[in-house]
Formats: structure tokens, sequence, C-alpha cells
């Protein structure tokens, strides 16, 4: 396996790629990753350095919880506070500032709050504290969500009456589209995740592609991958035909991961929801069918949370959109670091603050 990771760090193959891209560069161009896997592998390689001064490479919404929004932090900080519930969260969630805390904070001020590694972590606590109620704070891409949903599954089959989620989980592809509608927002070509289009299949992005005829490639997460689709978004562009293609053909196919999806179908259903800094896109979120209502955490408890707006000052909308880069936002390393975030670009590891910051 060591052998298999290590043909895609290669520094020869690599050398190679950087060459192909500055042999046919030219052009000015604006490549969006929307995966925060990405974005962390990008910095941590240097890959921006490499690449020649005509190719921007953008930050875009594809860090889960950058582009939670304000008012579901909220509702997961109000839900700390119930008496009866164990929150269980993501550790990145943790440190996002919501309008008047965290769930740092709460935790530091004495609500149960506990981090798990999966949602079926929080089914198991709920099976095993069953005069407390056990909430799980939903948020994540189609790789996540599966496992949300199998959890939810397992919660039923178990007779479990005491788990139940805040949902806040996002479809990528609506994401795309919301971005190319957007004024302002200028982006010559997505490099399309990795880990989502196991589970999604470069199927999932042909509606984008056919409206929008945007360049795009799919990628997976070793420098040599990266490389080898930029350089494939580079020759779309110089050609002049755009494509959706798949530079990741050892994990991801045209269809998916269909138990995946069809365990995500059977539990959630697609509905319009509310992205930090870009707004409500439609049909973008997914929220639980009808038969699974008991799991919903905002019917069982009486949380009264509005929009919220975003942190005074912080940039993270516009650099989701690929607007700003993390050092033209006026807090960037001033009032906004990683030990005092002020928002989440900077919270989480696949933020693009943070990883600015780290590598930048
Ligand atoms: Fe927001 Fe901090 Fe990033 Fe500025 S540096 S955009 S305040 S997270």
């Amino acid at each position: 396996a060591l052998k298999y990771v290590q043909e895609y760090r290669d520094g020869e193959l690599a050398r190679q790629l950087i060459a192909a891209i500055g042999d046919i560069e030219g052009k000015k161009m604006r490549l969006m990753e929307v995966c925060g896997t990405h974005t962390m592998s990008i910095f941590r390689h240097g890959i921006p350095s490499v690449l020649p001064d005509s190719i921007t490479l953008l930050t875009g919404p594809g860090c889960p919880v950058c582009v939670t929004a304000q008012r579901d932090i909220d509702i997961f900080v109000a839900l700390s506070m119930v008496p009866e519930v164990i929150l269980t969260s993501f550790g990145d969630l943790m440190r996002v500032p919501g309008t008047l805390s965290s769930l740092q904070q709460e935790k530091a001020r004495g609500r149960d709050i506990r981090v798990v590694y999966s949602a079926f972590d929080a089914v198991k606590l709920a099976a095993e504290n069953p005069h407390r109620q056990v909430v799980f704070c939903a948020v994540g891409f189609e790789t996540t969500t599966p496992t949300v949903a199998a959890s939810i599954m397992v919660a039923q089959q178990q007779g479990l009456t005491n788990f139940s989620i805040h949902c806040a989980h996002k479809l990528t592809p609506p994401a795309l589209a919301a971005l190319m509608e957007t004024p302002g927002v200028e982006i010559d070509g997505f490099l399309l995740p990795g880990h989502v289009s196991v589970i999604t299949g470069t199927g999932a992005y042909l509606p984008v592609f056919d409206q929008y005829k945007i360049p795009a490639v799919i990628a997976g997460f070793e420098p040599v991958d990266i490389l080898k689709a930029v350089l494939m978004l580079v020759r779309q562009n110089v050609s002049g035909v755009p494509a959706l293609e798949n530079a990741y053909p050892r994990a991801v196919c045209d269809k998916g991961n269909p138990k995946a999806l069809a365990v995500m179908d059977q539990v959630f259903k697609k509905a319009d929801t509310v992205w930090r800094g870009i707004g409500m896109i439609p049909a973008s979120g997914l929220v639980l069918r009808e038969g699974f209502n008991r799991f919903n955490a905002l019917e069982k408890f009486d949380i009264q949370a509005g929009d919220a707006p975003e942190p005074a000052g912080c940039a993270c909308g516009d650099i989701l959109m690929g607007l700003k880069k993390p050092d033209q936002c006026k807090l960037y390393k001033k009032r906004c670091t990683p030990m005092n975030p002020v928002g989440p670009c900077m919270v989480s590891s696949e933020g693009a603050c943070a990883a600015f910051y780290r590598y930048g």
C-alpha cells in the first residue's frame, strides 16, 4: 500500500507535471477546489508556489465546518444548554464561535458536550444513557451523510427514543451551481472533491456541467493527483473545450456508491439550506424524511434560533466564494488566529484561513 501511495508522491512525476503545466499555461486562470482535504493537501505540499503566476488556486466551499451557517452553530450551542442533553459533535465544531458562545465555552461551563468520531458513537452513547437525550451535530457533505443516515437506521432498529440530530448536511453539486450564478465570482475550472465523489460518482456533476460548461476534474489527494487534475483543467481552458473528467479513477466511478446513496435517500430528502457567506441555495441541504421525524432534535426541544449574522469583519463568506484570499481579511493574523479564531475558516484544519496561517 505504501508503494501505491508513494507513486502519487513521486517527485519526478510531480516535476514532469509542473513542467507540462508551465509549457502550456499563459492565459490567466482561476481554479477552485471545493474540498477541505484538498485545501489541506494543496497548502501542505506548497502546490500554489510551484504553479505559474498565471494560475490562481482558490479555496471554495468545501470545508464542512466552514460552510455551516451561523444559525446552525447557534442551534448546536442552544441544544447543549438543554439540561437532559448530552451533545455530541465532531472536534472541529467545538471552537467555532456562535453568536454568543461556542461549544467549547459551553463545555467549560459544565455542559455535557462530548467529541465523537462518528454518529455511531453517539448512538452507542444513547443506548448506554437511557435517561439522557443524546443529540448529534450533523454537519458534512456526501462523505459523512451516509454514516449519519446509517446511524439513524441503527437507532431506529434498536428502538432508541433518546437519540436525535440537528441536521446541517450539505450537498456539493448545488453549491457549484450557486457559485456560477453569483455575480463577481470568476472561476475557470473546478477541482472536484475526491471523497465526496467516491459516494456521488462522476454523474452527480453532470447537470451542473451541462448547464455551465465549466472545466471540471475530480482529483485525488496526493500531490501528483492534484497536479494531474490541474494540468487537465489547464488543457481544457487552453483548448477551449470544457469537459467533466475523472482524474481519480482508482477510487471514483460514474455511479458512486449505490449502497451509501440508497441509505442517504432512505433517511434524508433534499431541502433548501443556508450556507455561510453564500446564503440560501435551493435543494442544497438535507432534512430527515417524515418517517424519521422523531430523530429531529428541533422537533424534540424548544429551541429558538433566528437568522444570525456572521461575525463582524469576518470574510469567511467571501473566501468560500473565491472572492478573497485569507490575507485580504482585515482580521487575519490580527484579531483572528488559530488560538483565537473569529470565524470557522480559522478553526477547522480544513479551513482556508487555518491552512493559510499554517503553511501560507
Ligand atoms: Fe474570518 Fe478569521 Fe478568516 Fe478573517 S481570518 S475570514 S475573521 S476566519
